[in-house]
């Protein structure tokens, strides 16, 4: 091979002048070449979302920059972690010819049109998702809340909670409206989502009124309100439910109740022989007593639902109601020719004139419910209600001479009967015109009242 004589071409060069032009036009054109090789060979990132274009950023770096720009951004405005839910495409292309956006252009662009979603938490009950609150402090809240909500509509003192469903927190990325506030997913869990409609009690109701005028069958109703457990309960102003509440979680609490009772007294009966054997008395009156019982007491989704006694307390014991019960009997009456008194007592007020008035004849005092007899034999002519006399028994003795006994509480013979002397025809009271429990009599001849002591044996 040849070796090149490099010494004999600078020679001719460095006196060539023609040569010396062409050679600095060849560099020159080298530079330029290689200048818009450079140029032409530079690329920039296009960036599209869902097949549309919307400009280019120098490099990745500027993009992955603008993307955190943006997360950051909703992650102020909206307190949570984003994902867009558009992919975004970053092709390069040649720089050539092309328009370049700033930063900030391409930021306004690509806010236009991402959509995003918000890392949130999906409360998980029984494998179900049933709310989306914005994060697990929130759904911790809610599930506090809910706890709260049955022990706060409670009596007592907690002893035990129990949930009986399985409860997850899971994170996820959602769209900004599924999450709901703690409010509304407190009160999808208690009342299981399903839209309650309520009904105010007014006069007059009864729950099968209320069946007919809403149109729920009665059993619906029942079911809807398992706090009432008779339609006694149902008073005014009451809110009972039209729609059966099913809550999300049962929850199951144990809580220690004291209350108070009361104590029934007994009745206690003694004998007495200074009362008749149709007269009682009450000698002491019966009064309850009460007191205080503790009991566990388990509630279901905040309803009763047994109890266990775990201890009573007497506060007040009960006074026992004391009856007297009379024991005297009645001596037997006897027929002698005159006239027998309807009944033994003390004459509260005797045959005559009795101020302005003229009293036609004597009050003789008894206890309500004590028999009255015939004060002689004779014939039933009247028995029943006459204005002041109340309940009235008349007997015609024949000869012209009838019998009044007057005020009687019941009477126990009937017109036309015939009635012994001493027979019971009646039984004290104070019907009609009266005070105080008494027998009036009276004894007539021809019409005209004459004083019955001139006829009663003594
Ligand atoms: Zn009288």
């Amino acid at each position: 091979m040849e070796t090149p004589d490099y010494k004999g071409l600078y020679l001719k060069v460095k006196t060539d002048k023609k040569t010396k032009t062409l050679v600095a036009a060849v560099f020159c054109s080298l530079v330029v070449l290689a200048l818009f090789a450079t140029l032409y060979s530079r690329s920039v990132l296009e960036v599209s979302v869902n097949g549309e274009k919307l400009g280019n950023v120098n490099n990745n770096q500027i993009l992955t920059a603008i993307k955190k720009e943006l997360k950051e951004e909703y992650k102020n405005k909206l307190g949570a972690d984003v994902e867009f839910v558009q992919n975004i495409k970053a092709v390069p292309v040649k720089a050539l010819g092309q328009k370049l956006d700033t930063e900030d252009e391409m930021l306004k662009k690509l806010e236009s049109v991402l959509t995003y979603r918000l890392k949130a938490v999906a409360i998980n009950i029984n494998g179900k998702e049933i709310a989306m609150v914005k994060d697990k402090a929130t759904a911790e809240k809610v599930l506090e809340q809910v706890k709260d909500y049955y022990i706060s509509e409670t009596p007592g003192e907690l002893i035990k909670l129990e949930v009986v469903e399985k409860v997850k927190l899971v994170e996820r990325y959602v769209y900004p409206k599924e999450v709901i506030t703690p409010e509304e997913a407190k009160d999808l869990i208690l009342k299981g989502g399903v839209e309650t409609r309520t009904y105010e009690v007014v006069q007059g109701d009864s729950l099968w009124s209320i069946s007919r005028k809403e149109s729920i069958p009665l059993d619906d109703l029942i079911k809807a309100n398992p706090q009432l457990k008779s339609e006694n309960e149902l008073a005014l102003g009451d809110i009972i439910n039209l729609t059966e509440v099913k809550p999300l979680l049962n929850v199951s609490l144990v809580k220690k109740v004291t209350y108070e009772e009361s104590i029934p007294y007994k009745t206690e009966i003694v004998k007495d022989d200074t009362l008749w054997t149709w007269d009682q008395k009450v000698k002491q009156p019966g009064e309850k007593g009460s007191k205080e019982v503790a009991a566990e007491v388990l509630f279901k989704n905040g309803l009763r639902v047994s109890e266990t006694v775990i201890g009573e307390k007497v506060l007040k014991e009960p006074v026992t109601r004391v009856v007297a019960r009379g024991t005297k009997a009645e001596v037997a009456f006897r027929g002698s020719g005159r006239f027998l008194w309807p009944t033994v007592g003390q004459i509260t007020s005797p045959f005559g004139k009795r101020g302005r008035e003229f009293h036609s004849g004597i009050d003789i005092a008894q206890s309500k419910g004590a028999p009255v007899r015939a004060s002689n034999s004779g014939t039933v002519t009247f028995a029943g209600w006459r204005g002041g006399y109340g309940n009235l028994v008349i007997l015609n003795h024949g000869g012209g001479i009838e019998t009044y006994y007057a005020h009687n509480s019941s009477i126990t013979v009937s017109v036309g009967q015939q009635v012994e002397k001493g027979q019971q025809i009646a039984k004290v009271g104070s019907t009609g015109r009266s005070s105080g429990s008494h027998v009036h009599f009276e004894i007539r001849v021809n019409g005209s009242p004459v004083n019955p002591l001139n006829y009663l044996n003594k």
